[in-house]
């Protein structure tokens, strides 16, 4: 009820919530409290959060933050929905976003932009960025958020919070609606390291429904945090430190690698030479999946229709033009031309290459490092409107999250302290299915 009060005495200025479900979160805090009564334990059990409004909510709106779905009531719960209420979870409701998760800025949302709880005229990074700013405002404790090229880390970075995206195939992606299949990943965003550990735990495991989901143990993040850091080997790519990021921000960096320096970490630094091909490939392979993932909204099936068609053509093509946004549109004519007859080998099966040795480079300098250490973004967050008319100037925003997405690395973000009153994140990747090491070095750290 707490809570509840907050959201409508606060999220009028913020915007982060879609669809407040105060009746179905009383229903479930009382369900939990009748499973306490009965000898139930568990840090979730009651625990409230909200989800990302691209998680099917069985009986609630699931808009993607798009006119397209405005209307959709999902018939079923995402995986990652239906694991976090078994676990005891009172869900407060759904969570703003750029609209189909296509941004960095959360400003292309159909329900308008949400605003960074440090400072209302700025962005509060996208495109989990309903999720960030409910927890930074403190709105609920833990939202969940998915993480194509940076939508948890860099949100998370911007409005002082921990985010982490999980190895590919960690967390199930049934119910999540997709933007980019073989780069999405559904992942939390809380205050500390600790309360990421506990929800990626409920999140995370094997999904028969996910044919990309993984069959192989959960490890006990909890149990992870507390180990030493003595000896870990820290790994700082010479390529993170060149123009274009914020010198303020190198120096928060530093000042972490002393901290963990303190704590027994040691510090090389390593190269990860074809990062510098990240953006033009993700920017190729991410609208390409996008375009075919976003066929299916057709105005026949489910969703939008438009007014009086004349004819099947008609329907498609008004119901889609008018449904859509402009960045989604932007992207789906984007990844339709790359893969289109003749230009295929041109665009896609070249990023293809490129993410192949943007992988091989991780695989390379985890041979010689535990976790590579950099800045979550650039620049904190900007002004509403500041990159809005300038997509290229958004899209380089995510030079430093998008290559774990591409070589399916887990990848987190954690508080980093503050340039003129605006939180900064650093952020630290790990080898394949190594988010326990990920949450253990920034619990030592925080
Ligand atoms: N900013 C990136 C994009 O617009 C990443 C978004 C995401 O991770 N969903 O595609």
């Amino acid at each position: 009820e707490a809570l509840l009060a907050r959201i409508g005495q606060f999220d009028p200025q913020l915007n982060s919530f879609i669809t407040v479900t105060a009746d179905q979160a009383r229903a479930q805090a009382q369900a939990a409290d009748t499973r306490r009564a009965a000898g139930e334990s568990g840090a979730l059990l009651g625990a409230p959060i909200a989800h990302k409004d691209l998680f099917c909510t069985q009986g609630v709106r699931t808009s993607c933050a798009s006119k397209i779905l405005d209307n959709f009531v999902s018939p079923y719960d995402a995986t990652v929905v239906e694991k976090l209420a078994a676990a005891g979870c009172v869900s407060l409701g759904k969570l703003n976003m750029d609209e189909f998760a296509m941004g960095s800025a959360n400003e292309s949302s159909h329900y308008g932009p949400v605003r960074n709880p440090w400072n209302l005229e700025c962005v509060p990074g996208g495109s989990s960025g309903g999720s960030a700013a409910a927890v930074a405002a403190r709105l609920i404790p833990a939202a969940t958020g998915s993480d194509t090229g940076g939508s948890i880390r860099q949100p998370a970075a911007l409005t002082n919070l921990t985010g982490i995206k999980p190895t590919y195939g960690r967390v199930s992606r049934w119910g999540m609606i997709a933007y980019a299949s073989s780069l999405d990943q559904g992942g939390p965003l809380a205050r500390t390291a600790e309360d990421c550990a506990l929800l990626l735990g409920a999140m995370a495991g094997f999904d028969p429904k996910d044919s990309t989901c993984v069959d192989q143990p959960v490890d006990d993040y909890l149990a992870a945090l507390n180990r030493p850091l003595a000896g870990l080997r820290i790994g700082l790519p010479r390529e993170y430190f060149g123009a274009g990021l914020d010198p303020l921000l190198s120096d928060a960096v530093m000042a972490c690698v002393e901290v963990l320096k303190k704590l027994g970490a040691t510090v090389k630094e390593i190269g990860l030479p074809n990062m510098q091909h990240a953006i033009p490939a993700y920017y190729v392979i991410a609208p390409a999946e996008a375009s075919s993932n976003l066929s299916r909204f057709d105005g026949v099936r489910f969703g939008y229709r438009c007014e009086n068609p004349v004819n099947l053509e008609d329907l498609y093509k008004r119901s889609r033009g008018e449904g859509f946004g402009a960045e989604v549109k932007r992207r789906i004519m984007v990844g339709t031309y790359a893969l289109s007859a003749g230009y295929y080998d041109a665009y896609y099966l070249k990023a293809q290459k490129i993410r192949r040795l943007i992988r091989s480079d991780f695989i390379g300098a985890f041979q010689e490092v535990d976790v590579i250490l950099g800045p979550t973004t650039p620049n904190p967050a900007w002004k509403l409107g500041e990159k809005s008319s300038d997509p290229i100037a958004a899209y380089l925003e995510d030079i430093y999250t998008i290559t774990a997405n591409l070589a399916g690395i887990p990848g987190l973000s954690m508080p980093a302290g503050f340039i003129d009153g605006l939180p900064v994140g650093v952020q630290l990747l790990a080898p394949y299915f190594q988010e326990g090491r990920l949450l253990n070095v920034a619990h030592q750290y925080q």
